[in-house]
């Protein structure tokens, strides 16, 4: 029997709906063996899965899901069994959450303007932990039926081009890494097929990201096709990066990704949890 593990999902605590206890009971309904809280930027959810983690025999792998600023573009970096009191990653995210902060208005305002009332009271009314997301004001837009749906939002109003969209000055690349490796983690480039790059562009960002300690890149994920997966198996093979698996799981209402409904990783991947003392392999 093999180990279940996802190593990639959200909570309230960022952009999440289900609150950290919600979602450690619904891993364990769904025989997730270990699962990685990886809320964007913060650590804030974790101490409450930890206690729902134990209370329901999932194990926590506490995580975090930073955003980077890489050649003008937002890449995400999942950090994996971070130690949660480091001073340099808790003051990391600290800057990046006051960025946020600055962007939730500038948001509001941008959306105002193009003539969405109540945008920032309302993304605050969805989001329940530390920080507020682009997904918070989707999921206002999709409330007061502006739009049908959270992607048909990000198309309409959020993305490069639309009217509520600010541009992401986020941690640069080598610092994230930094902070991951300086909390005793490791680094995972997060599902890397979504960012579109070119070959070259991948091949760029590989290696920057291996010269700066990164650790491993997310073969499987919520968001890859299965084709996606063999040719991230393959950048992973050829680099000598350890493979991850995540769901990337925000909440129940999509019916297309959810905790552990996850393919396994092709043979020719060294799993990042290999050699992890404290995930033990069944036979
Ligand atoms: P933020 O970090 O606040 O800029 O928000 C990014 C989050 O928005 C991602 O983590 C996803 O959860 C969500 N997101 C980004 N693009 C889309 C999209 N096209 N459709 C739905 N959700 C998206
Ligand atoms: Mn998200
Ligand atoms: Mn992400
Ligand atoms: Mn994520």
């Amino acid at each position: 029997m093999s180990i279940r593990v996802d190593l990639h999902s959200h909570s309230t605590a960022s952009d999440g709906t289900l609150t950290p206890t919600e979602l450690f009971t619904r891993a364990a309904e769904r025989g997730v063996d270990a699962l990685a809280l990886t809320d964007h930027d913060t650590l804030s959810g974790l101490s409450e899965a930890g206690r729902a983690a134990s209370g329901c025999g999932v194990l926590l792998i506490p995580g975090v899901e930073i955003s980077v600023t890489w050649n003008k573009r937002t890449i995400h970096i999942v950090g994996l069994n971070v130690d949660s009191e480091n001073a340099q990653l808790r003051s990391g995210l600290e800057q990046l959450r006051e960025f946020r902060v600055w962007r939730t208005q500038e948001i509001a305002r941008r959306l105002e303007k193009a003539g969405v009332a109540g945008a920032y009271d309302g993304a605050l009314s969805f989001a329940h932990g530390d920080l507020v997301s682009r997904t918070h004001f989707a999921r206002f837009l999709v409330s007061t039926g502006r739009a049908e749906s959270v992607p048909d939002v990000f198309r309409r109003y959020l993305v490069h081009g639309k009217p509520g969209h600010v541009s992401g000055q986020w941690a640069e690349l080598a610092t994230a890494v930094g902070w991951i490796n300086a909390a005793g983690g490791q680094a995972v480039l997060a599902h890397p097929a979504r960012y579109k790059l070119t070959r070259s562009r991948m091949i760029r960002l590989l290696t920057e990201f291996q010269a700066a300690g990164g650790c491993g890149i997310e073969v499987i994920s919520g968001s890859h096709s299965k084709d996606e997966c063999y040719k991230m198996a393959k950048f992973a093979e050829d680099f000598g990066f350890k493979s991850s698996v995540g769901s990337d799981f925000h909440s129940p209402d999509n019916r297309w990704i959810d905790l552990g409904r996850l393919p396994e990783l092709p043979s020719t991947c060294q799993p990042i949890w290999a050699d992890w003392p404290h995930l033990h392999h069944g036979g």
